[in-house]
């Protein structure tokens, strides 16, 4: 071992031993990093919330407590000049359980309301879903889950990259049925994929420019409340793509680059938080990624990121052209790279 590769290594373990050592205290990145973001909307944060302490994740975040926010606590429609859906909640209606609970009868308390313990939450949270929202847009997303259905999920993430907290990780959101109370859950911006019969408004939702595939929001939709002024979003692979998802075969286009980078970061801060989250998704035997939904044992069994396909055989969500293993490297390596103290 050269002088070089043995300070390099003292510092590997430097910085291992700090790592060990300072779970309990308020984390943030390692370090500044190598380069700026590069995208997402001017006045972001950068930091989630988990028990009231604040955790870097070094993509463009904007809180439920911003001005531009998207507020799960509320307990009324976030849309209120329109009028009230049909089946929407009443005023006054919670979309979510504050702190923890037990899915049996009992409803038993695991995490107080209000708790600002963090190790204690890490014990219960070792999930994280991936969903697709099928709105295209998260201020669209928000309309359908908050207002409409008067559900919750704790991550919003659209098409530029910005990362919508819609409340703190402490709180059980109602997102994914059985994982909720052990689950962290993101619904990423993107019009879902389709069956061959069923193409068609897929397909309205993009188009060809000269430099390639480009996201096309439908007239009624705007702008989408993106933050990131005339952004264009385009799938991070120039082609649709085919694949199978609980035996069906599905077509879809891909996330953009910016969602796949906001995605890592994420991932890479919750693997570290609760340390019963593997950087790592469900396997068949062949170690490839399940397409398909879990047994119960596999289920009770898994610590890690999971589509919600995963969980419910009556989805398909993050769909097909979720691109697992490039992710789950790029994850492993962002860990890696920028250990959370
Ligand atoms: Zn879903």
């Amino acid at each position: 071992m050269g002088l070089q590769n043995r300070i390099v290594h003292a510092l590997w373990i430097g910085l291992f031993l700090t790592s060990i050592g300072c779970r309990s205290t308020p984390a943030v990145s390692a370090g500044p990093e190598p380069e700026g973001l590069g995208y997402g909307a001017p006045g972001a944060g950068h930091e989630i919330v988990i028990c009231g302490e604040r955790f870097s994740v070094g993509a463009p975040v904007v809180l439920w407590s911003d001005v531009d926010g998207y507020n799960a606590y509320s307990t009324d429609r976030h849309f209120i000049d329109k009028p009230k859906p049909k089946n929407s909640p009443e005023p006054g209606t919670l979309r979510y359980d504050p702190g923890r609970v037990s899915r049996d009868g009992n409803r038993t308390q695991l995490v107080e309301a209000g708790s600002r313990n963090v190790a204690q939450l890490g014990d219960i949270v070792d999930q994280f879903v991936l969903h697709y929202d099928v709105c295209g847009a998260s201020q669209s997303c928000f309309k359908v889950l908050h207002d409409h259905r008067g559900l919750s999920v704790h991550f919003m993430l659209d098409v530029d990259g910005t990362l919508y907290q819609t409340m703190d990780l402490r709180e059980q959101g109602w997102h994914a049925t059985k994982a909720n109370t052990r689950s962290v859950g993101v619904e990423i911006a993107h019009i879902g994929g389709r069956g061959k019969r069923d193409l068609a408004q897929m397909e309205s939702w993009y188009v060809r420019d000269a430099e390639g595939l480009r996201i096309q929001f439908p007239k009624w939709l705007g702008d989408g409340g993106v933050r990131t002024p005339g952004f264009i979003g385009r799938p991070l692979r120039d082609f649709r793509v085919e694949g199978r998802v609980q035996g069906e075969k599905r077509y879809m286009y891909d996330y953009t680059p910016e969602q796949y980078e906001t995605l890592v970061r994420l991932s890479a801060t919750l693997c570290q938080v609760f340390p019963r989250m593997e950087a790592d998704a469900p396997r068949d035997a062949s170690g490839v990624v399940a397409n398909r939904v879990l047994g119960d044992a596999e289920f009770a069994a898994f610590g890690g990121i999971l589509g919600h396909y995963h969980v419910q055989r009556n989805k398909v969500d993050p769909g097909v052209a979720f691109d697992w293993e490039p992710f789950l490297g790029r994850v492993r390596d962002r860990i890696r790279a920028y250990p959370v103290r």
